[in-house]
């Protein structure tokens, strides 16, 4: 049996610098996310018009689906330098301090996670954000001070997967606050066309409709899907990739058809036959299949929407017929009163 984990297997190295080299620079060739695009080009023409740093932006959404690629075009558009931390590698407020002492004006100063940052580092980072002031120690012992050191005005970009877990305050200092929806396929489809052309792999366009159909709304598993099938076309064909030939290679890795992994799976299965299609509340769910259920909500559950196998009620979740239909689960198991509100 081949291991379905094997998509996600390649060496974390090589990986990143796959991925790096797929990274679009400028915004016009960062596919979809129209709307928020759009927004962020005003903002960006207006900061250079004033001769400004940017806002501080938080970006918002589901893994891969381009935070950290945004992140890195704005500082390209704005001209500036981008520099580029964590939440959990910045363990202590001396990091973060050594960091904002050294910040150059207008610079974009990334923090991925950053749901993930340590409370007194926040605190640091609230100061500096807000008032591009830094306090610093100074001497040691009884005769130690703080001193309040101002920085260069700056443009902090934020990026998170779990906006509930985003303290308010915290939030309330980025004045641009962007979600990322996942993609649909007609937008994969342009990405794994870009990536395939920059990796010279040809391709028809039923194969790269294909390879995004599985994706999962996301241009990261697209990417990752073209590298493997693009091996399996080299090694077990002429190198060109078509539909059947995609499909093929994506069963073999066992992709699911709409791209849905593990989890995906035991939620679906969970509403669907432990609770009869719904509707269940996200925290049953997420104690079912040991999720946390604020992983389950933003993570998770927003693909599953826009396939249109969930549904959101006053009352939770709920199994559509289509999720029915594709995972093969009699529709019998609802009760009449589930069944009604169909
Ligand atoms: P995140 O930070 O949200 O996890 P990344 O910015 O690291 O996601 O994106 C993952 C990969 O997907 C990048 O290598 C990039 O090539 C690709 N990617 C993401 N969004 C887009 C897009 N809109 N257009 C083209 N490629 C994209």
């Amino acid at each position: 049996m081949p291991d379905p984990r094997i998509v996600s297997a390649a060496p974390l190295e090589d990986e990143a610098q796959f991925e790096a080299g797929l990274r679009p620079r400028r915004l016009e060739d960062f596919t979809g996310q129209t709307k928020l695009k759009e927004n962020l080009a005003i903002a960006i023409a207006a900061a250079r018009k004033r001769g400004e740093a940017l806002d501080h932006v938080l970006l918002y959404g589901p893994p891969g689906l381009g935070k950290t690629t945004l992140a890195a075009i704005i500082a390209e558009e704005m001209e500036v330098e981008f520099q580029q931390t964590s939440g959990p590698i910045l363990q202590k407020k001396l990091d973060l301090t050594g960091i904002l002492t050294n910040i150059r004006a207008k610079q974009v100063f990334f923090i991925d996670e950053i749901h993930r940052l340590l409370p007194d580092v926040e605190e640091i980072l609230y100061a500096a954000i807000e008032d591009f002031r830094v306090d610093i120690l100074i001497g040691a012992g009884p005769g130690a001070r703080t001193h309040s050191m101002s920085i260069p005005k700056f443009t902090a970009i934020g990026a998170t997967t779990r906006q509930g877990l985003v303290s308010g305050p915290l939030r309330g200092r980025f004045g641009l606050v962007l979600r990322l929806n996942h993609y649909d396929v007609a937008e994969l489809k342009q990405i794994v066309k870009r990536s395939a052309r920059l990796l010279s792999v040809e391709i028809d366009e039923e194969g790269a409709e294909e390879i995004s159909r599985r994706s999962r709304g996301t241009p990261r598993i697209a990417n990752r899907l073209l590298r493997r099938v693009r091996d399996y076309a080299q090694v077990r064909a002429d190198g060109r990739i078509n539909r059947p030939l995609a499909e093929t290679a994506l069963d073999l890795l066992e992709v699911d058809r709409f791209g849905l992994d593990e989890i995906d799976q035991k939620i679906m299965m969970t509403v669907l036959k432990n609770y009869a299609g719904g509707p269940v509340g996200v925290n049953t769910i997420g104690a079912s299949i040991g999720e946390e259920p604020d992983t389950i909500e933003e993570v998770y559950e927003p693909y599953l929407i826009q396939l249109g196998f969930l549904h959101r009620t006053p009352r939770g979740r709920m199994a559509t017929d289509s999720a029915f239909d594709y995972f093969k689960v009699p529709r019998r198991l609802r009760t009449g009163e589930q069944t009604a509100l169909f």
